[in-house]
């Protein structure tokens, strides 16, 4: 026997044998799936418009929802930033890492959230783990919207508490699983603020009453709407003008255009979160560069409301022109498409991508149906806004599913 052939025949026998083989299988279940994904890279700065495979393409699918991410201001911080006290934080903030940078940063997140202190993560997946694995434990009870984002799900695992979902936005069935409070210790409920697959809003003055009459805490998700929603741009509470204490969890690598997750609320939590919070304790402190630019992006937040205005102008306009296709509801600039399956919902895209726009193709598992994604961004122009509804609309008469009604059912 050839020798080449001999070790290709003994190479493909090991990989049979291999405690991986499993995965060539699972892979190829994606792939029949229609579930594989894959990363394509973009050339140069973020924004509006960004260049693709050698093309440049309308950014609908971003959430540099303010257009921050490629501000030359943002940058500038963080260069200067790296300068003054180098890349790395070298350690967690308990030993090496800490930096004044990092306290003034949370002293900005306190102020804009309108709460006592603030607690800044690595990431906000990271900020979501770790908030609900040390406010929550094995003999407490978890109320979940079922839509939540994944780092709300595995926190709640993480957390060993036991964990309730209920259906979207029903209330309820939180009701309902409050009847279950007194088995337990503590209680929370925990929530997107905006849903980020979705973008509707989640009902939060009902879930604080729900909350305060039950002696349940409410950590609520503001990754999708710091930045976006409220006079202030502060998020929900904003926008629905609460101000009852609650814990707001959220990034800095959304609206805020850095990288970084927070927590925001009383002082007493911030403090035993700072002692108990598996992973703030236990990794680097964020990122000098990454701290200057999200202090940056806050006082930008702060000095230009116009941006929000810009935001939410654009948002109406897209509302405008798609009124009669069936769009998810929606009170972001988050809107979805609703479509069939999830072989339409990638052709759909790679359709726009040859029109020369970037939407996403929203699959289950991340949803739990397929749908286009679209975000918009204050630094959208109204000539975007159009090619895009145009584009929509056009290719809508050939994905439309044939079990779907023309318009959009009345909700
Ligand atoms: C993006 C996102 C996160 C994670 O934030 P990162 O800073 O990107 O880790 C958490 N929750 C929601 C709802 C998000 O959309």
């Amino acid at each position: 026997m050839d020798l080449r052939v001999l070790a290709a025949v003994c190479r493909d026998a090991a990989a049979m044998t291999t405690p991986y083989a499993w995965i060539d299988r699972a892979l190829d279940t994606l792939h029949r799936a229609h579930w594989y994904r894959s990363v394509q890279a973009i050339a140069g700065k973020p924004g509006p418009m960004v260049t693709r495979a050698g093309r440049d393409c309308l950014n609908f699918a971003s959430n540099d929802y303010l257009g921050l991410a490629g501000d030359s201001r943002l940058a500038a911080a963080a260069i200067a930033a790296t300068r003054e006290y180098g890349t790395g934080s070298t350690g967690s903030r308990l030993l090496s890492g800490h930096r004044d940078l990092h306290r003034q940063l949370e002293g900005d997140l306190a102020a804009l959230k309108g709460t006592a202190d603030a607690l800044v993560f690595s990431s906000g997946y990271l900020a979501n783990l770790g908030t609900i694995a040390a406010l929550l434990g094995p003999r407490d009870l978890i109320l979940a919207d079922a839509y939540n984002h994944s780092s709300l799900k595995a926190g709640a695992t993480l957390s060993g508490a036991t964990v309730v979902e209920y259906p979207h936005g029903n209330l309820a069935a939180v009701r309902e699983g409050l009847g279950q409070r007194e088995r337990y210790r503590r209680c929370a409920i925990v929530t997107d603020g905006v849903f980020s697959m979705d973008g509707d809003l989640c009902p939060l003055p009902a879930l604080l009453d729900l909350a305060d009459a039950w002696d349940a805490m409410l950590l609520v998700d503001d990754a999708h709407a710091t930045g976006v929603l409220g006079a202030t741009g502060a998020g929900t509470t904003d926008y629905f003008q609460v101000e009852r204490p609650l814990v707001q969890l959220g990034t800095l690598s959304k609206a805020l255009g850095s990288l970084g997750g927070y927590v925001a609320g009383p002082a007493p939590v911030i403090d035993f979160l700072r002692n108990r919070a598996p992973s703030w304790v236990y990794t680097t402190g964020l990122s000098p560069a990454d701290t200057a630019a999200a202090r940056a992006a806050i006082a930008i937040l702060r000095a230009e409301p116009e941006r929000r205005q810009r935001l939410w102008h654009n948002v109406s306009a897209l509302e405008r022109a798609l009124s009669d296709l069936p769009m998810l509801p929606s009170q972001s600039p988050i809107r979805c498409l609703r479509l069939d399956r999830p072989e339409t919902a990638l052709d759909f895209a790679r359709e726009l991508e040859t029109a020369g726009i970037y939407a996403a193709a929203i699959r289950p598992p991340t949803a739990p149906t397929s749908r286009l994604r679209l975000s918009v961004m204050a630094t959208h122009t109204s000539a975007h806004i159009d090619a895009l509804a145009v584009c929509l609309r056009e290719g809508y008469e050939r994905y439309r599913p044939s079990r779907l009604p023309a318009t959009a059912p009345t909700p």
